[in-house]
């Protein structure tokens, strides 16, 4: 009898197909447990890891409800949390906001925020380092003022109390000793603050015709480099004006109120409390009337000022911003740093401040 002859062909199929499948399938089943079975993934982890590991899953709200049901059965988490990660995947938002909101904000302020409409720049909001959910009202208000402004410099601006009144709702500065202070109509200089290392300005750079000019002596020092420095390009300039008493501040204001009006007086003087000059770290350059933004002298500042820690204060384009309208001859010793780091971004020392120094304080 002949031997059949086996189908290799067919045996080769076959072990290919078993192959396959031995390979693919634990494949299979670790991911449909991994999804499914989201509740046993995630047992034995503490509370934000639970989070964590569910957004890993990228759950959808059905695995979602599984796990918080899963949970809630354990006692992981109670009653009054449970729905919240359901509820806003349900407003609209995606992971990531969820994500956001489950972790930083409280009971109360979630209950605030699913009571409100479905914000497609909350996104946005939440990605400014500054953003703070307290504030969250303010920005929405603000923004609604300011349709053409970035929500990165919503949220720059209502840190900087932009949105208040200025003198009336200010707040009392607690440094006004530290060399990088920030001092406008929203922060106030304590009225008995004196700064301790004023000196003398000689002569040679300051008028002292009606009266010692005075100055901080880091911001002296770092002045009379720069006078020299300029000296040698053939620019001269000197202070007109330096260190203000808080005494000497209010008869200024006082004047320009009696000559011009309350309203122009808010424009172009500060009040006593109100003006950089009361820190000893500021000067308004001489002649006043030459230091036009179109002259040598602007534009060696311009060029110059910080690599001896001064900056331009106040610029046209900044004015919303620091409340005063441009000064080509007013500027402030912030250091070294703070003034090339600030010459480079171009951007008013209210924004600087609020960003990279008092978030690290
Ligand atoms: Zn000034």
């Amino acid at each position: 009898m002949k031997k059949k002859k086996p189908n290799y062909k067919l045996r080769r199929k076959i072990a290919k197909l078993l192959l396959i499948i031995i390979i693919i399938t634990p494949l299979i089943i670790i991911n449909k447990t991994k999804i499914l079975n989201a509740p046993l993934y995630v047992t034995n982890l503490k509370y934000t890891n639970v989070l964590d590991s569910m957004f890993e899953i990228n759950f959808n709200n059905k695995e979602a409800k599984k796990t918080i049901d899963y949970l809630k059965n354990n006692n992981k988490i109670n009653d009054e949390t449970d729905d919240y990660i359901l509820k806003i995947h349900n407003l609209g938002y995606n992971n990531n906001v969820v994500k956001y909101v489950i972790k930083n904000l409280s009971k109360s302020e979630i209950t605030d925020f699913l009571s409100r409409k479905y914000n497609k720049d909350f996104e946005k909001y939440i990605s400014c380092k500054l953003f703070s959910y307290k504030k969250y009202e303010r920005y929405l208000s603000y923004e609604n003022k300011h349709k053409d402004l970035s929500i990165d410099d919503i949220v720059t601006r209502i840190e900087l109390n932009l949105d208040k009144t200025y003198y009336y709702d200010s707040v009392l500065i607690k440094n006004p000793n530290a060399i990088d202070t920030l001092a406008n109509k929203y922060l106030e200089i304590p009225e008995d603050y004196e700064p301790t290392d004023l000196v003398d300005m000689d002569d040679s750079y300051a008028n002292n015709t009606y009266g010692q000019k005075q100055l901080r002596k880091e911001a002296y020092e770092k002045f009379v480099q720069m006078c020299e420095a300029s000296r040698k390009d053939g620019v001269n300039f000197y202070a007109e004006s330096a260190y203000r008493s808080y005494e000497y501040q209010k008869n200024i204001y006082n004047n320009y109120v009696y000559n011009n009006g309350q309203d122009e007086a808010d424009k172009y003087a500060a009040k006593p409390g109100f003006s950089e000059h009361e820190l000893g770290l500021t000067i308004d350059l001489a002649n006043i009337w030459t230091i036009t933004t179109k002259g040598e002298e602007y534009k060696w500042i311009s060029k110059n000022a910080h690599k001896y820690g001064y900056i331009i204060r106040y610029k046209k384009e900044w004015e919303d911003v620091t409340g005063y309208a441009a000064e080509s001859w007013h500027i402030r010793y912030v250091g070294i740093k703070n003034a090339t780091a600030i010459h480079k971004l171009n951007i008013p020392y209210e924004e600087y401040y609020i960003k990279y120094i008092a978030n690290k304080k």
